[in-house]
């Protein structure tokens, strides 16, 4: 399998009042293009700041980070920001979508930053994939946890990404909600060959995909295959 995103010899340290903190102490794994995964640890273990560095959001303090052949090593945030738009979907916990913006416009945002036409009627169209054409006009606060999830899951959809990581996408979320939003995230493995990394607390969540990586206190402790693998 043709891995998408390679990890090796990966720190993060944090300093604060003179003191370093290690949040990731050399983890190495490869994950390949069109795989599903979970990255599963305690609270504070370092599984957040993983998913991060992964995407490009945060920068290591040492080790390579690989995302579809480009290293992000060296990289400036504006870099690692148009690698992201180009490859990367992400979806929160707490679904970030802005506040002064309706649900469509949400979804338009990283369609127009990447220039592209007729933004409103393709916006419409991956609202319209998360079962929301008809909540456009809504804003945030006027839509349910779930409702706001798919629309942050619309707007990752955008760039029909080749790689989607998600923290705690059902973490706010009740049970039946979260069965909508976790199809829609699998449906887009099924369909569209992209590549799963998740995060989760939820071990139910987590053996629907194929491997589950295990965190603890920054380190990467297990590494294991589940029977979705097979
Ligand atoms: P998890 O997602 O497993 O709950 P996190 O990656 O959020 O863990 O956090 C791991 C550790 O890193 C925690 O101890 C947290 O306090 C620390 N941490 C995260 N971000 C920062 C930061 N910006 N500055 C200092 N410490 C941080």
């Amino acid at each position: 399998m043709e891995t998408i995103l390679n990890i090796a010899n990966l720190n993060k340290t944090y300093k604060s009042a003179g003191r370093t903190l290690t949040v990731l102490d050399d983890i190495n794994f490869a994950i390949g293009a069109g795989s599903t995964n979970a990255i599963v640890g305690p609270s504070g273990s370092g599984k957040t700041t993983l998913l991060g560095l992964c995407a490009g959001l945060d920068s290591a303090t040492s080790g390579i980070v690989e995302l579809s052949g480009v290293n992000f090593g060296g990289l400036s945030e504006d870099k690692r920001a148009q690698v992201r738009n180009q490859y990367v979907g992400f979806i929160f916990q707490n679904f970030q979508l802005l506040p002064t913006l309706t649900a469509l416009e949400n979804v338009m945002v990283p369609l127009e930053l990447r220039g592209e036409k007729n933004i409103k009627p393709r916006a419409l169209d991956l609202l319209d994939k998360v079962g929301l054409a008809s909540r456009g006009h809504h804003y945030p606060a006027q839509l349910s946890g779930g409702e706001q999830q798919r629309v942050s899951l619309a707007r990752a959809f955008s760039n029909s990404p080749k790689i989607l990581f998600a923290d705690e996408p059902t973490g706010n979320l009740d049970a039946e909600t979260s069965e909508k939003v976790v199809k829609l995230i699998f449906d887009l493995n099924k369909d569209a060959g992209t590549t799963l990394v998740l995060v989760t607390h939820d071990l139910e969540l987590a053996a629907k995909t194929q491997r589950i990586l295990r965190i603890k206190g920054g380190k990467l402790v297990s590494d294991e295959l589940t029977a979705k693998a097979v």
